[in-house]
């Protein structure tokens, strides 16, 4: 077998797809003379929030930024708690502290590895300090247990705020993932289903009150130029990015169309291999932001796949509440993440992107065959 060089991702065959669409939009703005909240930010967040089924978007800087915003358009700051997992991206838990709140972390469903509404439950009725909100994450692109979590949360009065960075266009009963909740953030960090060429993120709510208040958050608490009407920040979505993205959303569908059917490929080829394949919630659509499997010999499998070319990550190989920044200072729910806490050992993300071709899948299926063989 010749050996192929395949990442786990690959952001230039993004950009290769799609260039002439893309260098037309880059040039348009650069022309324009206008670079920053303008036309193309205000087309890109109408067509989002249609793509969504929201009432209404906003741009901002970053996903962690569209958490954090967010949170504080809900009022949550200051002695609060959110509630939301340790097994995600620390952006998750960086945003609830940047927003002066204090995470309340839970563990994951073995399986599907988003938040179990049992943990969070436990942590609704005996919370280290009152919950004023939750943050599920549909991770690797799989749409969280919406109906139980959002009862749960309705039951205690807390808000709730769906973290959909990885899982643009997934949906739930065929319902599309950031129309549960109260407001939705989701990422436009290039690697994301839907990416930018830099940084960006963009938040989504039916309630024109809080999309009011994201927009002055966003800015320096305007509401008129250069009057705060509260302290704000700067997290701002830019022309550039906003067009490039605006080419992007076209072919989101197709995208995530492109990772599913990998992902099936990937199934049937591994099924009776040593490893345990990503398990898809009864009723969901998963968009595979990531293809994770989990083994007990991720280290060994690891190095074997990248003998033969194969590129692979971790997502994630530390937990949150295990990381030297948070360690003993967060609140844990009292029996500990024990799902969580196995998760970080096994998990393997294996190379999922639109542009990977049927046949380069293969080989990756047939490397994890030898290399488990
Ligand atoms: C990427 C990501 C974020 C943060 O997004 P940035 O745009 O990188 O700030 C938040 N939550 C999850 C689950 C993510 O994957």
């Amino acid at each position: 077998m010749t050996i192929r060089s395949i990442p786990q991702a690959d952001l230039k065959a993004g950009y290769r797809a799609h260039k002439d669409a893309l260098d037309a939009a880059a040039r348009r703005v650069l022309e324009s003379g206008w670079y920053i909240l303008g036309a193309e930010v205000a087309a890109f967040e109408t067509e989002f929030a249609a793509f969504v089924g929201a009432r209404a978007g906003i741009g901002v800087g970053s996903g962690t930024d569209a958490l954090a915003i967010a949170l504080r358009a809900l009022g949550v700051g200051r002695g609060d708690g959110v509630v939301t997992v340790s097994h995600t991206a620390g952006a998750t838990v960086a945003a609830i502290e940047m927003a002066g709140a204090t995470p309340v972390l839970v563990d994951v469903e073995p399986g599907t590895c988003t938040m179990d509404p049992a943990g969070l439950a436990r942590a609704l009725e005996r919370p280290p300090v009152p919950v004023r909100a939750v943050i599920p994450v549909h991770l690797y692109g799989q749409p969280a247990a919406m109906g139980e979590i959002m009862a749960l949360a309705r039951r205690h009065g807390a808000a709730v705020v769906e973290d959909c960075a990885q899982a643009h266009g997934a949906t739930l009963d065929g319902r599309q993932v950031g129309t549960f909740g109260d407001i939705a953030a989701f990422s436009l960090y290039p690697t994301k289903n839907l990416g930018a060429l830099g940084d960006g993120g963009i938040i989504t709510t039916d309630d024109a009150r809080l999309a009011d208040r994201c927009k002055a958050l966003r800015e320096y608490g305007w509401r008129r130029r250069y009057v705060s009407d509260e302290t704000g920040v700067n997290s701002r979505l830019d022309e550039l990015q906003a067009a490039l993205l605006r080419v992007k959303l076209g072919h989101l569908a197709a995208g995530n169309a492109r990772r599913r059917a990998i992902a099936r490929r990937y199934d049937a080829a591994l099924a009776g291999l040593k490893l345990v394949r990503p398990r898809v919630r009864a009723g969901a659509e998963h968009v595979y932001h990531l293809y994770v499997v989990e083994t007990d010999a991720r280290e060994d499998l690891r190095a074997r796949l990248k003998d033969r070319g194969v590129g692979t990550n971790v997502h994630y190989p530390v937990p949150v509440h295990r990381q030297p920044a948070y360690e003993g200072r967060i609140a844990v729910q009292p029996d500990g993440l024990p799902v969580t806490d196995a998760l970080a050992g096994r998990v393997l993300s294996l190379p999922l992107f639109p542009e990977l071709t049927d046949d380069d899948a293969d080989y990756v299926a047939a490397a994890l065959r030898d290399a488990l063989g």
